[in-house]
């Protein structure tokens, strides 16, 4: 079974599959953004010329939808601005000088035992342990994951789904991930499980990483904690890891156009956020560093680096050789859903699993001509909309005509604009149109 739609871009993950994750020194400064997840907005709780410590919390909010920050290290609060955000434009950052010695090592990841036992932690324990350490879907969704894991008698969930696809070009974080801290993530995925009382559990991968599929069902054969656990091997499609996708590869179910998996009794969590899990329930550490991938045919030296939240981009492209002489694009994440960057001072949030940076070769400029009607975008779309009829409203200032044709549904996964024979940024008009609605509603900042 799988998801209607899709594309197949040429993935490029050679570039970087066989570069294993390594760990960055510490920078000389770090941006740490106040929004890195939906929901609250977090409130700075340091001023400037403050000494913080790693992993102190620097801004939170009350909210229960949120998900507070931490310095990844030990330095002095050098300001509180607004910086380049990724997505944002510009957001507001606590910005941190790191001391030039005295920085703890960060714990090596994937020192987790195969006799880890979840049962030791209450669900209330994970969900505290989760909520403090500031984890959010570090796939790129960036929901807080407490508010994923907390139980709810009256909506339980049934099956979880561990989205282990990795399905956008280029990025290959998650695929060494999988390779490289195997116990860890199992760790992270039997803590979810205990958390929510549910034993149906679904780890797809791609087909396209038969090493990984091979890794993982080898592990949860001979790992006591894992036993039960279910690895599928689905079909290698763009975007097989969208979760409305996912699911219905896997369980054969609808998510609602306007709804969301735990209304059908599905979670859904990355592999990322399941490592980062495990290293906040069992070693108190917040959420500070993440994997990334730094890839493309405009850097010198592609690769997968395990870096601290806040780090500039343009500081972790010199770490992959820095740009090519041809780079003419950086994106933060992939080139399907990433977002195009013009500041290479944009920091590494919580939810950038890759630093993408194409040539001319990857990117033909091209000029968009008239709509011909050919219907592929409409083929392509994996959530059944109507690309093209949004776009054009949103282009001619309507946007009550595109929120008709449910443009909220849209994941902005990319198909459509990739499949265009005219060249219309239809992605592009949509996220446009997505932001100037959260605008008028006040939800994001204008
Ligand atoms: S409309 Fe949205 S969901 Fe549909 S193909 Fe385009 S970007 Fe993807
Ligand atoms: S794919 Fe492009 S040209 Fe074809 S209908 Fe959609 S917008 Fe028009």
């Amino acid at each position: 079974m799988t998801f209607k739609g899709g594309v197949h871009p040429p993935d490029r993950k050679e570039l970087s599959a066989q570069r294993a994750i390594q760990t960055v020194a510490v920078p000389k400064q770090l941006s740490i953004m106040l929004s890195q997840h939906i929901g609250a907005i977090c409130k700075p709780l340091v001023n400037k010329k403050d000494t913080v410590t790693a992993g102190q919390v620097i801004g939170n909010a009350d909210a229960f939808v949120s998900a507070p920050v931490h310095s990844p290290v030990n330095g002095t609060v050098k300001d509180i601005a607004l910086c380049s955000h990724p997505v944002l434009g510009r957001a507001e950052a606590i910005i941190i000088e790191s001391n030039a010695d005295n920085q703890p090592k960060h714990p090596c990841p994937n020192n987790f035992d195969v006799d880890f036992d979840p049962t030791y932690y209450s669900p209330d324990q994970i969900f505290e342990a989760v909520r403090k350490a500031g984890i959010v879907g570090m796939g790129g969704a960036g929901f807080p994951t407490s508010v994923k894991i907390k139980a709810n008698p009256q909506s339980p969930i049934t099956d979880i789904i561990i989205n282990a696809c990795e399905c956008e070009p280029f990025i290959t974080c998650d695929y060494r991930l999988m390779l490289e801290w195997t116990i860890q993530i199992l760790a992270g995925i039997a803590l979810i499980s205990r958390a929510l009382n549910c034993k149906n559990i679904y780890i797809g991968i791609e087909d396209n990483k038969p090493d990984a599929v091979a890794t993982f069902k080898k592990a949860v054969e001979s790992i006591p904690f894992a036993n039960g656990m279910n690895v599928v091997a689905v079909k290698t499609k763009y975007p097989q890891g969208g979760e409305r996708q996912l699911i219905k590869s896997i369980l054969n179910k609808d998510v609602p156009t306007s709804g969301i998996p735990p209304m059908i009794g599905v979670l859904v969590s990355n592999v990322a956020t399941c490592a980062a899990i495990a290293e906040a329930v069992v070693l108190n550490n917040p959420l500070t560093y993440r994997p990334v991938t730094v890839s493309g045919r405009g850097v010198k030296n592609p690769g997968n680096f395990y870096a601290p939240v806040g780090m500039a981009a343009g500081e972790l492209i010199e770490l992959a050789g820095g740009l090519t002489e041809d780079a003419v694009k950086v994106i933060m994440g992939g080139p399907m859903m990433g977002f195009a960057i013009a500041d290479l001072s944009t920091p590494l949030t919580k939810t950038s699993g890759a630093i993408t940076v194409l040539t001319p070769k990857d990117f033909p400029k091209r000029k968009e001509t008239p709509c011909i009607r050919c219907g592929r975008c409409v083929a392509a779309c994996p959530v059944n909309i109507n690309p093209t009829k949004i776009a054009h409203a949103v282009k001619n200032n309507m946007l009550d005509v595109a929120k008709q044709y449910y443009m909220s549904a849209c994941i902005e996964c990319g198909c459509c604009s990739y499949s265009c024979p005219a060249d219309i940024e239809l992605t592009g008009y949509i996220k446009t149109g997505k932001i100037l609605v959260a605008r008028a509603k006040k939800l994001m900042p204008a």
